[in-house]
């Protein structure tokens, strides 16, 4: 039987003892506060910032909303950075990506201070990762390793190979997966029989943003498949990089879009608002 992996309700679960930690906090005298920041109006974006400010607001999180229009000067989003980066009540910066033309997001990235960068991209942070000590990790790898584990799924041993080397998604699940003692392979737009490769890890992990690309001849019986990827498809419904109902009889565990990957990133975001309090 496969194993569905339910991240809306590991999300929940997580939400919910962050939650307590908040609570916790206050009562310390310390709040959370996290100020996001919007360029334009890119719609998908706007969805993705709601549902940022509506878990600040379930946690008690306080979330101070940034829209600047979409003309905004790459000079005046990093003085507004700047400005955050001094201000003592506010513990976490989000830039919500992709910007506009004009900004370059390298450069915003890079002057979030290290301390208060929630996404975890700055170079600072990356750097950390890879070497082991603590720091901000991306929001999508580590939930990922949280679905892995709070599903009872060992990682320890296990052969991971992951399909995609973004910044944001591919790398930094390499790092924490060697972090976390698997043996790992990362694949990308250049590799060589991706099949074969795929079809001997034990952990899948697709990246690619490919719609249902990852059919089952992609897996070895029993792997566990965890899908990144967000597409609409031609029924304008949401999909995956992989092809579900194909490759999930095939699977000991599966995660599904929606309601896999997605709700956990923004639950790895809450817990990084809050460890900024703590640092
Ligand atoms: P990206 O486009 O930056 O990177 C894609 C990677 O896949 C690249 O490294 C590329 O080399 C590789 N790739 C592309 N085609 C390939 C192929 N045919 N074979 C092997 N490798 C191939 O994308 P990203 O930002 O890493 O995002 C990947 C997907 O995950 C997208 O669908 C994105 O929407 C989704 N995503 C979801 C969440 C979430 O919260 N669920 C978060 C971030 C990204």
């Amino acid at each position: 039987m496969t194993q569905i992996i339910d991240g809306k309700r590991i999300a929940q679960e997580i939400k919910d003892e962050q939650k307590r930690q908040a609570e916790l906090l206050r009562e310390a005298g310390k709040e959370v506060a996290l100020a996001v920041i919007q360029v334009g109006e890119d719609p998908a974006s706007t969805v993705y910032v709601n549902n940022k400010k509506k878990a600040c607001a379930y946690i008690g999180i306080r979330s101070l909303s940034y829209e600047l229009p979409e003309d905004t000067s790459e000079a005046e989003l990093l003085a507004l950075i700047e400005e955050l980066n001094e201000d003592d009540e506010v513990n976490g910066i989000l830039v919500q990506l992709p910007l506009p033309p004009q900004i370059n997001a390298d450069r915003v990235i890079r002057a979030i201070s290290p301390k208060k960068d929630v996404d975890g991209f700055h170079p600072e942070n990356v750097g950390k990762l890879a070497i082991g000590e603590p720091g901000f990790v991306s929001c999508t790898p580590a939930g990922i390793i949280q679905l892995l584990k709070r599903s009872g799924i060992r990682i320890e041993g296990a052969h991971c190979v992951i399909i995609g080397r973004s910044n944001i998604v591919g790398k930094p699940m390499a790092l924490l997966m060697l972090r976390e003692n698997a043996t790992v392979t990362v694949t990308h737009s250049k590799t060589k029989n991706l099949k074969e490769i795929c079809r001997e890890a034990d952990i899948l992990i697709a990246a690619l943003g490919k719609p249902q690309f990852i059919t089952s001849e992609y897996v070895r019986e029993g792997a566990v498949v965890i899908d990144v990827g967000i597409h609409r498809d031609a029924d304008n419904k949401l999909c995956g990089d992989v092809k579900y109902d194909e490759v999930s009889p095939h699977t000991s565990a599966i995660t599904p879009v929606p309601g896999g990957v997605g709700p956990m990133t923004i639950a790895m975001l809450m817990n990084n608002c809050i460890e900024a309090v703590l640092m």
